[in-house]
Protein backbone atom coordinates (compact mmCIF):
# COMPACT_ATOMS: atom_id res chain seq x y z
CA UNK A 1 0.00 0.00 0.00
CA UNK A 2 2.64 2.24 0.90
CA UNK A 3 4.39 1.60 -2.44
CA UNK A 4 1.33 2.52 -4.28
CA UNK A 5 1.36 5.61 -2.20
CA UNK A 6 4.96 6.46 -3.35
CA UNK A 7 4.12 5.94 -6.83
CA UNK A 8 1.13 7.41 -7.28
CA UNK A 9 3.06 10.76 -5.31
CA UNK A 10 5.93 10.66 -7.85
CA UNK A 11 3.73 10.49 -11.00
CA UNK A 12 1.68 13.59 -9.41
CA UNK A 13 5.20 15.25 -8.60
CA UNK A 14 7.04 14.06 -12.31
CA UNK A 15 3.50 15.33 -14.39
CA UNK A 16 3.45 19.20 -11.99
CA UNK A 17 7.60 19.74 -13.55
CA UNK A 18 6.39 18.20 -16.92
CA UNK A 19 3.12 20.87 -16.15
CA UNK A 20 5.83 23.37 -15.29
CA UNK A 21 7.77 23.13 -17.96
CA UNK A 22 4.41 23.27 -20.36
CA UNK A 23 3.88 26.45 -18.75
CA UNK A 24 7.45 27.72 -18.97
CA UNK A 25 7.85 26.84 -22.52
CA UNK A 26 4.62 28.44 -22.98
CA UNK A 27 5.74 31.81 -21.77
CA UNK A 28 9.36 31.37 -23.14
CA UNK A 29 9.18 33.67 -26.16
CA UNK A 30 7.73 35.88 -23.70
CA UNK A 31 10.78 35.88 -21.23
CA UNK A 32 12.85 36.31 -24.19
CA UNK A 33 10.99 39.17 -25.12
CA UNK A 34 11.66 41.00 -21.84
CA UNK A 35 15.07 39.95 -22.14
CA UNK A 36 15.66 41.48 -25.84
CA UNK A 37 13.92 44.89 -24.10
CA UNK A 38 16.76 45.03 -21.05
CA UNK A 39 19.69 44.33 -23.64
CA UNK A 40 18.54 47.24 -25.91
CA UNK A 41 17.78 49.21 -22.46
CA UNK A 42 21.10 48.63 -21.71
CA UNK A 43 22.74 49.52 -25.11
CA UNK A 44 20.34 52.70 -25.87
CA UNK A 45 22.70 55.58 -24.36
CA UNK A 46 20.16 58.74 -24.77
CA UNK A 47 21.58 61.91 -25.28
CA UNK A 48 21.81 64.33 -22.49
CA UNK A 49 18.43 66.42 -21.58
CA UNK A 50 18.98 69.78 -20.15
CA UNK A 51 16.90 71.48 -18.22
CA UNK A 52 15.57 75.15 -18.41
CA UNK A 53 12.57 76.99 -16.93
CA UNK A 54 11.59 73.82 -15.04
CA UNK A 55 11.35 72.01 -18.43
CA UNK A 56 13.03 69.26 -19.94
CA UNK A 57 14.89 69.93 -23.37
CA UNK A 58 16.72 67.77 -25.82
CA UNK A 59 18.95 70.10 -27.49
CA UNK A 60 20.47 67.48 -29.94
CA UNK A 61 18.67 65.39 -32.51
CA UNK A 62 17.88 62.13 -31.03
CA UNK A 63 16.67 60.54 -33.19
CA UNK A 64 18.50 57.09 -34.53
CA UNK A 65 17.50 55.85 -37.88
CA UNK A 66 19.36 52.32 -37.29
CA UNK A 67 16.69 51.81 -35.09
CA UNK A 68 14.32 53.12 -36.82
CA UNK A 69 13.66 55.12 -34.20
CA UNK A 70 11.95 58.57 -35.40
CA UNK A 71 12.08 60.17 -32.13
CA UNK A 72 13.90 63.00 -33.60
CA UNK A 73 13.28 66.53 -31.39
CA UNK A 74 15.34 70.25 -31.83
CA UNK A 75 14.68 71.74 -28.65
CA UNK A 76 11.38 71.31 -27.80
CA UNK A 77 9.86 70.49 -24.21
CA UNK A 78 10.01 66.38 -24.29
CA UNK A 79 8.10 65.50 -21.67
CA UNK A 80 5.35 65.60 -18.67
CA UNK A 81 6.30 65.85 -15.37
CA UNK A 82 3.89 63.86 -12.92
CA UNK A 83 4.33 64.77 -9.34
CA UNK A 84 5.81 61.39 -7.26
CA UNK A 85 5.69 59.37 -10.63
CA UNK A 86 9.09 58.81 -12.94
CA UNK A 87 8.10 59.66 -16.58
CA UNK A 88 10.61 57.68 -18.33
CA UNK A 89 11.62 58.86 -22.01
CA UNK A 90 14.25 56.87 -22.93
CA UNK A 91 13.05 52.87 -22.51
CA UNK A 92 10.31 52.74 -25.54
CA UNK A 93 10.47 54.99 -28.19
CA UNK A 94 7.78 54.65 -30.49
CA UNK A 95 8.24 53.99 -34.58
CA UNK A 96 4.92 55.58 -35.22
CA UNK A 97 5.89 59.08 -35.48
CA UNK A 98 6.92 61.59 -37.42
CA UNK A 99 7.57 65.38 -37.71
CA UNK A 100 4.59 68.24 -37.25
CA UNK A 101 6.76 70.25 -40.19
CA UNK A 102 5.97 68.49 -43.58
CA UNK A 103 5.54 71.83 -45.47
CA UNK A 104 7.55 75.11 -45.99
CA UNK A 105 5.45 77.78 -47.09
CA UNK A 106 7.24 80.88 -48.71
CA UNK A 107 6.08 84.24 -48.89
CA UNK A 108 6.51 88.07 -49.24
CA UNK A 109 5.45 90.57 -46.84
CA UNK A 110 5.02 93.43 -48.86
CA UNK A 111 6.26 95.57 -46.53
CA UNK A 112 9.85 97.29 -45.25
CA UNK A 113 11.96 96.05 -43.14
CA UNK A 114 10.79 97.63 -39.87
CA UNK A 115 7.22 97.08 -40.65
CA UNK A 116 7.71 93.38 -41.60
CA UNK A 117 9.10 93.20 -38.09
CA UNK A 118 6.50 95.11 -35.89
CA UNK A 119 3.94 93.29 -37.45
CA UNK A 120 4.89 89.52 -37.87
CA UNK A 121 6.14 90.49 -33.73
CA UNK A 122 3.07 92.57 -32.30
CA UNK A 123 0.21 91.24 -34.63
CA UNK A 124 -1.83 88.11 -35.07
CA UNK A 125 0.02 87.01 -38.14
CA UNK A 126 3.79 85.56 -37.60
CA UNK A 127 6.07 83.00 -39.13
CA UNK A 128 9.20 81.02 -38.26
CA UNK A 129 11.80 82.92 -40.04
CA UNK A 130 12.02 86.28 -41.91
CA UNK A 131 14.72 87.03 -44.36
CA UNK A 132 15.33 90.69 -44.18
CA UNK A 133 16.40 93.18 -47.10
CA UNK A 134 19.76 94.62 -46.14
CA UNK A 135 22.44 92.63 -47.21
CA UNK A 136 23.75 91.58 -44.13
CA UNK A 137 24.38 88.11 -42.80
CA UNK A 138 20.95 87.76 -40.11
CA UNK A 139 18.11 86.04 -40.89
CA UNK A 140 15.27 86.34 -37.72
CA UNK A 141 13.72 83.36 -35.88
CA UNK A 142 10.52 84.81 -34.59
CA UNK A 143 9.17 81.84 -33.67
CA UNK A 144 10.37 78.10 -32.42
CA UNK A 145 10.04 75.52 -35.29
CA UNK A 146 8.10 72.87 -33.12
CA UNK A 147 5.51 75.68 -32.28
CA UNK A 148 3.08 77.08 -34.36
CA UNK A 149 3.20 80.23 -36.45
CA UNK A 150 0.59 82.01 -38.62
CA UNK A 151 1.04 82.59 -42.00
CA UNK A 152 -0.48 80.57 -43.61
CA UNK A 153 -4.62 81.32 -43.14
CA UNK A 154 -6.77 78.99 -44.99
CA UNK A 155 -5.29 76.69 -47.49
CA UNK A 156 -5.08 73.67 -49.48
CA UNK A 157 -2.51 71.03 -51.30
CA UNK A 158 -3.13 67.25 -51.90
CA UNK A 159 -4.84 66.29 -49.10
CA UNK A 160 -3.51 68.97 -46.64
CA UNK A 161 -5.40 71.48 -45.09
CA UNK A 162 -4.07 73.21 -41.78
CA UNK A 163 -0.71 74.73 -43.25
CA UNK A 164 -0.05 76.51 -39.58
CA UNK A 165 -0.21 73.27 -38.05
CA UNK A 166 2.28 71.30 -40.45
CA UNK A 167 4.75 74.13 -42.16
CA UNK A 168 7.45 76.27 -41.46
CA UNK A 169 6.98 79.56 -42.61
CA UNK A 170 9.61 82.13 -44.32
CA UNK A 171 8.45 85.50 -45.00
CA UNK A 172 10.96 87.65 -47.28
CA UNK A 173 11.18 91.14 -47.13
CA UNK A 174 9.98 92.38 -50.62
CA UNK A 175 7.51 94.95 -52.39
CA UNK A 176 5.41 92.80 -53.53
CA UNK A 177 4.04 94.30 -56.26
CA UNK A 178 2.10 97.28 -58.21
CA UNK A 179 -0.55 97.62 -60.94
CA UNK A 180 0.60 99.13 -64.07
CA UNK A 181 -1.66 101.08 -66.18
CA UNK A 182 -3.21 98.07 -67.90
CA UNK A 183 -3.81 96.67 -64.42
CA UNK A 184 -1.08 93.89 -65.00
CA UNK A 185 0.64 93.43 -61.61
CA UNK A 186 4.24 93.83 -61.87
CA UNK A 187 6.00 92.15 -58.94
CA UNK A 188 9.96 93.66 -57.38
CA UNK A 189 12.51 91.26 -57.98
CA UNK A 190 14.88 89.51 -55.13
CA UNK A 191 18.13 90.53 -54.48
CA UNK A 192 20.84 88.06 -55.27
CA UNK A 193 21.91 87.89 -51.27
CA UNK A 194 18.10 87.63 -50.63
CA UNK A 195 18.27 84.46 -52.86
CA UNK A 196 21.26 82.99 -51.56
CA UNK A 197 19.84 83.65 -47.78
CA UNK A 198 16.42 81.83 -48.26
CA UNK A 199 18.30 78.79 -50.32
CA UNK A 200 20.57 78.15 -47.01
CA UNK A 201 17.68 78.49 -44.73
CA UNK A 202 15.75 76.38 -46.83
CA UNK A 203 17.85 73.39 -47.53
CA UNK A 204 18.65 73.15 -43.88
CA UNK A 205 15.38 72.96 -42.80
CA UNK A 206 14.23 70.50 -45.72
CA UNK A 207 17.15 68.45 -44.74
CA UNK A 208 16.30 67.79 -40.95
CA UNK A 209 12.37 67.34 -41.82
CA UNK A 210 13.26 65.71 -44.40
CA UNK A 211 10.46 67.59 -46.42
CA UNK A 212 9.84 66.10 -49.88
CA UNK A 213 9.94 68.67 -53.14
CA UNK A 214 6.43 68.77 -53.65
CA UNK A 215 5.98 69.82 -50.43
CA UNK A 216 7.83 73.66 -50.74
CA UNK A 217 5.35 75.89 -51.78
CA UNK A 218 4.60 79.58 -52.50
CA UNK A 219 1.85 80.83 -50.69
CA UNK A 220 -0.55 81.63 -53.88
CA UNK A 221 -0.15 77.60 -54.08
CA UNK A 222 -1.69 77.04 -51.06
CA UNK A 223 -4.06 79.86 -50.99
CA UNK A 224 -4.35 80.68 -55.39
CA UNK A 225 -7.56 82.91 -55.14
CA UNK A 226 -6.36 85.15 -52.48
CA UNK A 227 -2.67 85.16 -52.50
CA UNK A 228 0.32 86.25 -54.83
CA UNK A 229 3.11 85.47 -52.67
CA UNK A 230 6.20 85.01 -53.35
CA UNK A 231 5.38 85.91 -56.90
CA UNK A 232 6.54 85.25 -60.18
CA UNK A 233 10.03 86.86 -59.46
CA UNK A 234 10.98 84.18 -56.67
CA UNK A 235 12.99 82.10 -58.43
CA UNK A 236 11.78 78.61 -58.21
CA UNK A 237 13.66 77.45 -60.94
CA UNK A 238 16.94 78.77 -59.74
CA UNK A 239 16.35 76.89 -56.25
CA UNK A 240 15.54 73.69 -58.12
CA UNK A 241 18.69 73.69 -60.49
CA UNK A 242 21.25 75.42 -57.92
CA UNK A 243 20.41 74.06 -54.62
CA UNK A 244 18.00 70.95 -56.01
CA UNK A 245 14.74 72.79 -53.52
CA UNK A 246 11.57 72.05 -54.65
CA UNK A 247 10.11 71.29 -58.00
CA UNK A 248 10.58 72.26 -61.52
CA UNK A 249 9.60 69.90 -64.37
CA UNK A 250 11.64 68.02 -67.48
CA UNK A 251 12.31 70.12 -70.49
CA UNK A 252 12.04 67.42 -72.70
CA UNK A 253 9.26 66.47 -71.32
CA UNK A 254 7.22 69.69 -71.89
CA UNK A 255 8.43 70.01 -75.36
CA UNK A 256 7.10 66.53 -75.97
CA UNK A 257 3.55 67.35 -74.36
CA UNK A 258 3.37 70.45 -76.68
CA UNK A 259 4.20 68.84 -79.74
CA UNK A 260 1.41 66.40 -79.24
CA UNK A 261 -0.96 68.99 -80.74
CA UNK A 262 -0.40 72.20 -82.43
CA UNK A 263 -1.13 75.78 -81.14
CA UNK A 264 -4.45 76.02 -83.58
CA UNK A 265 -5.58 72.66 -82.52
CA UNK A 266 -5.10 73.34 -78.48
CA UNK A 267 -6.65 76.96 -78.90
CA UNK A 268 -9.67 75.33 -80.78
CA UNK A 269 -10.41 72.81 -77.99
CA UNK A 270 -9.44 74.67 -74.74
CA UNK A 271 -12.54 75.47 -73.73
CA UNK A 272 -14.40 72.56 -74.16
CA UNK A 273 -16.27 71.52 -71.16
CA UNK A 274 -14.37 68.01 -71.64
CA UNK A 275 -11.23 69.62 -71.77
CA UNK A 276 -11.72 72.43 -69.15
CA UNK A 277 -12.65 69.58 -67.22
CA UNK A 278 -9.35 67.41 -67.91
CA UNK A 279 -7.15 70.70 -67.39
CA UNK A 280 -8.62 71.33 -63.89
CA UNK A 281 -8.38 67.66 -63.00
CA UNK A 282 -4.63 67.82 -63.80
CA UNK A 283 -4.56 70.84 -61.50
CA UNK A 284 -6.35 69.50 -58.69
CA UNK A 285 -4.00 65.73 -59.17
CA UNK A 286 -0.69 68.22 -59.06
CA UNK A 287 -2.34 69.43 -55.58
CA UNK A 288 -3.86 72.74 -56.27
CA UNK A 289 -7.55 73.39 -54.23
CA UNK A 290 -9.90 73.21 -57.34
CA UNK A 291 -13.12 71.30 -58.11
CA UNK A 292 -12.75 70.04 -61.46
CA UNK A 293 -16.83 71.60 -63.28
CA UNK A 294 -15.97 72.07 -66.65
CA UNK A 295 -15.78 75.66 -66.98
CA UNK A 296 -13.51 78.07 -66.44
CA UNK A 297 -14.21 80.68 -63.49
CA UNK A 298 -12.41 83.70 -62.11
CA UNK A 299 -11.33 81.16 -59.85
CA UNK A 300 -9.74 78.48 -62.14
CA UNK A 301 -7.90 81.87 -63.59
CA UNK A 302 -6.62 82.61 -60.15
CA UNK A 303 -5.07 78.48 -59.80
CA UNK A 304 -3.71 78.71 -63.48
CA UNK A 305 -2.22 82.65 -62.06
CA UNK A 306 -0.67 80.95 -59.18
CA UNK A 307 0.76 78.06 -61.10
CA UNK A 308 2.06 80.41 -64.00
CA UNK A 309 4.11 82.46 -60.79
CA UNK A 310 5.35 79.15 -59.67
CA UNK A 311 6.52 77.34 -62.90
CA UNK A 312 6.14 79.69 -65.96
CA UNK A 313 6.86 82.93 -64.57
CA UNK A 314 7.89 84.71 -67.97
CA UNK A 315 3.91 85.08 -68.30
CA UNK A 316 1.19 85.18 -65.87
CA UNK A 317 -2.11 86.44 -67.46
CA UNK A 318 -3.77 83.32 -65.70
CA UNK A 319 -5.01 82.36 -69.16
CA UNK A 320 -4.88 78.54 -70.69
CA UNK A 321 -1.85 77.59 -73.19
CA UNK A 322 -0.41 74.83 -74.69
CA UNK A 323 2.83 75.79 -72.87
CA UNK A 324 1.33 76.13 -69.53
CA UNK A 325 -0.73 72.42 -70.07
CA UNK A 326 2.33 70.91 -71.21
CA UNK A 327 4.40 72.16 -68.00
CA UNK A 328 1.45 70.86 -65.68
CA UNK A 329 1.71 67.54 -67.89
CA UNK A 330 5.33 67.40 -67.21
CA UNK A 331 5.40 68.14 -63.70
CA UNK A 332 2.23 65.65 -63.40
CA UNK A 333 4.15 62.99 -64.54
CA UNK A 334 7.21 63.92 -62.51
CA UNK A 335 5.86 64.08 -59.43
CA UNK A 336 2.85 61.92 -59.18
CA UNK A 337 0.51 62.61 -56.45
CA UNK A 338 0.76 58.87 -54.11
ZN1 LIG B 1 1.91 85.07 -47.59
Amino acid sequence: MRKYLLLIGLSFFVSSCAQRNKVEKKYQPFVQKKKIIKKERKTYVPSPIETDCDAEFYRKNIGNKARKDNTMSYGSIVTAKANGFQVVKTHFPAVSQDFRQKYVIVHYTALNNEKSIMVLTERGVSSHYLVNDLGDKEIYQLVDENKRAYHAGVGSWRKHKNFNDNSIGIEIVNDGYVLDENGKRVFSPFPRWQVRKVAQLLKDIVRRYEIPPTNILGHSDIAPTRKQDPGPEFPWKELYEKYNLGMWYNETDKYRFMNQMNAQEFFQKKDSPSFVFEFQSALKRFGYGIEPTGTWDEGNRKVVEAFQYHFRPQNYDGIVDIETWAILKALNKKYPAK
